[in-house]
């Protein structure tokens, strides 16, 4: 069963005796021995359940506490249920007008474990689950227990009840112990290197001119290292803050990079890739097509977040165009594949490869019927209409 250790060996200090006087229900007795064995109580005394024993109903409730229900002990009476204890306590929701105290559960687990601890035995009466303990059976107890519950709806199942009790007295009998907890954190991280660490952060803060304006960057300071002096962070903690502050601070590099290059980047990389499958097979290339695609999408030099923004709302185009999608092994800025159009963006001082593989592509484009469109990228940034009507309007290319 989950969460449940059958290695570890059960805590069995002596605990009360649990007794139930004409249990009715065997899921209720099945489940009194599961919580019993939930808070390390072993011993069930049972006075005539209603419907006999052994039960199969308690059985199955039990979940496992078999330990428990091969070892219950069966009486005729209360008066020889209760015969060995020392210490009787009466669990009752019900006023019964017996001079005798009135405690809470646990007053009653911290009196159990005083009795117990002086070889004594103590017992604890629940009644049945239709009427509770009659009064003869209560006077026979030393003690009354009620549970501080809500005046108005005071009676718990009787299950419930033993488990309320097996709990009180298991949290005073362990100190309150509990079976596990927040694993061991790594070594606090030591003020030279919370400092170091921090000198570092102001460097790159400073380089970016986060600490201004002047006048409140001592405020700003105090501030920030009071966020971190109050995490009481790890070394661990602290070399991977530093990780982080480096890796934003320093830029992206390296294989880590996550595939983002800049506008220039991507006209360069795509230059290679159109020079490199010149010769190639087209099925070759398809997926390396697709990858740079994907690249160039996430890429977009200013022109062309430009002219993207415009084709999408120019309700012209009616959302007709894609960006950086691939065309066969060829990738056009913007394609319609409905209108059978391709935009091109030309940027200021491309080198040659670059002007020579739009040529190519272009003369691909138009031997399968795309009308292709070439715009310079300082009028898209200067006026963008006139370029979005040479699109709109064939014949002017
Ligand atoms: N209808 C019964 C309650 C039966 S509940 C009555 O009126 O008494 C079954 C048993 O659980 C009770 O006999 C008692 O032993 C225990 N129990 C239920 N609610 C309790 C409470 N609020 N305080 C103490 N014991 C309670």
């Amino acid at each position: 069963m989950s969460g449940t250790d059958r290695t570890k060996t059960p805590v069995t200090p002596d605990g009360p005796i649990v007794i139930l006087v004409e249990p009715q229900l065997g899921e209720n007795i099945g489940m009194a021995a599961r919580a019993m064995g939930n808070f390390g109580l072993t011993r069930l005394r049972l006075v005539k359940p209603r419907d006999g024993w052994p039960s199969m109903s308690a059985q199955r409730a039990a979940a496992g506490a078999d330990h428990i229900l091969t070892a219950v002990e069966l009486f005729d009476s209360v008066e020889a249920a209760v015969a060995d204890c020392s210490l009787l306590f009466a669990t009752s929701a019900r006023a019964h007008d017996q001079a005798k105290p009135v405690v809470g559960p646990e007053a009653a687990a911290r009196e159990t474990i005083g009795e117990t601890a002086k070889g004594g035995t103590v017992g604890i009466l629940f009644g049945r689950e239709r009427w509770g303990l009659q009064n003869e059976e209560v006077a026979l107890a030393g003690r009354i227990v009620t549970f501080p519950v809500n005046p108005a709806f005071a009676s718990l199942n009787l299950a419930q009840a033993v488990l309320l009790m097996g709990y009180e007295w298991f949290k005073h009998a362990t100190g309150g112990a509990l079976p596990h907890a927040m694993p061991e954190r790594s070594e606090r991280a030591s003020s030279y290197q919370m400092q170091t660490f921090f000198d570092n952060l102001v460097a790159e803060l400073d380089k970016v001119e986060f600490l201004r304006p002047p006048e409140k960057r001592d405020v700003m300071l105090v501030n920030l290292r009071n966020i971190f002096s109050r995490m009481e962070p790890t070394k661990q903690d602290m070399h991977t803050l530093h990780g982080v502050v480096m890796a934003i601070a320093e830029g992206r590099k390296g294989p880590a990079n996550g595939g983002v290059l800049d506008g220039e980047g991507a006209t360069r990389l795509r230059a290679l890739l159109a020079e490199h499958s010149d010769g190639r097979a087209q099925s070759d290339s398809g997926g390396s097509v697709r990858g740079l695609a994907r690249l160039l999408r996430r890429n977009p030099t200013d022109a062309e977040r430009l002219l993207w923004q415009a084709l999408k709302t120019d309700r012209r185009f009616a959302a007709q165009f894609k960006r950086q999608t691939p065309v066969g092994r060829h990738i056009p800025d913007f394609v319609s594949f409905v209108r059978r159009i391709a935009v091109e963006i030309v940027h200021e001082g491309e080198n040659e490869s670059v002007a020579r593989d739009r040529i190519a592509r272009k003369a691909w484009l138009e031997a399968r019927g795309y009308r292709v469109c070439f715009l310079h990228a300082g009028d898209i940034e200067q006026d963008l209409a006139p370029q979005l009507d040479r699109i709109a309007a064939p014949g002017s290319d």
